[in-house]
């Protein structure tokens, strides 16, 4: 590629150049070594949009994706992290490669390197692993989706670094920060304009029918075609942290299921799934998310478990709308096999049949998880259950000591808003009159008024 430096002279480094005064503008599609603060490496980077700032040392500043890494990475920098002196973005010339100690390729990132950096981030497949169509798709999607605008958004008390560009309308999409009432989900470009929101705002709790109580813990189920607004701001929210989501606006055909944490001034998002009314491929969950502050702590598990407990309720067996996310995958994987092995415990000689009832794990995908874990064995055209004593207690000495933590049918107060077949109904009736609510575990009397 040829050099995008606009005008033709600088060779020095980019530090010095910063300090002697203003930059020259560089060219979008330009590639430049770019150092990544998280790291402290230098990586290879192209350009792909450029804005002006207020800060006069950095008069520009540049959208960079890294070349080598997922487009989560992508982000705004000065001109100080940029060597402009080595315009192709080799790192082996300017000696500033990240893997140079290791040994390894001098320019580019080795094939065992790569691998597993994409596997602790979680980096889904390149395009160029892609079939042709799909890989049309994807360079589509990522030239209408290719600036990341809001780099930060305060919810509640975490303010959050965004990992992907969101549709937000008219200015506040170009914002670089945004203010988001974490009861309301109405999202606002001045602090003042948030503070003066939560003096007024009404809502202390997303504006549907609680279902679940358990400790702190709450979910809401909110219809996105009574509580249209809500729904959308819930969905312009996941979109900064989910890269292929495409529902924004036209929420009337879903259903959201909202956790929350509880403490004494309101419940406090945390996570959701959404769900297809009357899904035509018995898809139980169409998007899953939960917010960066409270990953790690399972409640991606959870989510999953609920949406299988409302499929069993319903008598329904599915699973979500493939294809996954990169960080979908990674917990549906490890929820399956939990669920899958804890049945095999206690029904030792149990049929794949038998697993998807018990479960309402779709067939497919109680069979791959199976033959991921060498439980599944080909015999005269067709594979078999094989449940060899020794491999299913390895799995199970591995999995089941870290039990994730799930959703207490006990807690759920649950009927479908919109009923599948009389069939379903009958189950369903079946299934709400032999709950039982433990004493002190009712559910949040709706005490707020809610307004959209
Ligand atoms: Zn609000």
């Amino acid at each position: 590629m040829s050099s995008a430096i606009a005008s033709s002279s600088s060779g020095a480094s980019s530090a010095a150049a910063a300090a002697a005064g203003p930059q020259p503008a560089l060219e979008i599609g330009g590639r430049f070594p770019v150092l990544r603060v998280a790291d402290g490496q230098w990586y290879p980077a192209e350009i792909v949009h450029k804005r002006e700032t207020a800060d006069r040392a950095n008069s520009q500043e540049y959208f960079i994706h890294y070349l080598d890494f997922d487009r989560r990475l992508d982000e705004w920098v000065g001109i100080d992290r940029i060597d402009v002196s080595n315009p192709a973005g080799t790192l082996e010339s300017a000696g500033l490669d990240p893997l140079a100690s290791s040994g390894g390729d001098k320019t580019r990132l080795t094939r065992h390197q790569k691998r597993k950096f994409h596997e602790i981030h979680h980096v889904p497949q390149s395009v160029e692993e892609m079939d042709a169509a799909t890989a049309a798709l994807e360079r589509e999607h990522q030239e209408l989706t290719k600036v990341k605008y809001i780099d930060l958004i305060q919810i509640g008390k975490y303010e959050i670094t965004t990992w992907y560009f969101s549709p937000y309308p008219d200015e506040y999409g170009k914002q670089t920060k945004l203010w988001i009432c974490e009861y309301c989900l109405k999202y606002m470009g001045l602090e003042k304009s948030h503070r003066y929101h939560l003096s007024q705002c009404e809502y202390r709790q997303p504006p549907g029918r609680e279902i679940y109580r358990k400790g702190n813990l709450s979910v809401f189920e909110v219809d996105g075609k009574q509580r249209k607004l809500y729904c959308q701001c819930l969905c312009l929210l996941a979109k900064l942290f989910l890269d292929h989501k495409t529902l924004y606006f036209d929420v009337s055909g879903f259903l959201f299921y909202i956790l929350c944490e509880v403490d004494r001034h309101g419940c406090h998002i945390v996570g959701y799934f959404s769900k297809e009314k009357d899904s035509p491929d018995s898809n139980n969950l169409a998007c899953i998310l939960t917010l960066p502050p409270h990953q790690r702590k399972g409640y991606g598990k959870l989510l999953i478990s609920l949406s299988y407990e409302l499929a069993r309720v319903e008598g329904l067996v599915g699973g979500p709308e493939k294809p996954l996310s990169d960080l979908g995958k990674v917990t549906y994987r490890s929820y399956w096999e939990y669920a899958i092995l804890d049945y095999i415990q206690s029904h030792p000689s149990c049929t794949v049949r038998d697993i998807c009832s018990a479960t309402a794990i779709s067939r497919d995908d109680v069979q791959d998880t199976l033959h991921g874990l060498g439980l599944l064995q080909y015999w005269r055209g067709s594979y078999d259950l094989c449940l060899p004593q020794r491999t299913v207690q390895e799995h199970l000495l591995r999995i089941l000591p870290r039990k994730p933590q799930l959703i207490d049918a006990a807690c759920l107060q649950w009927s479908p808003l919109y009923p599948k077949s009389p069939k379903a109904e009958k189950r369903v009736r079946l299934s709400a009159s032999s709950l039982e609510v433990e004493p002190g575990n009712r559910l949040h009397e709706v005490a707020v008024l809610h307004k959209v």
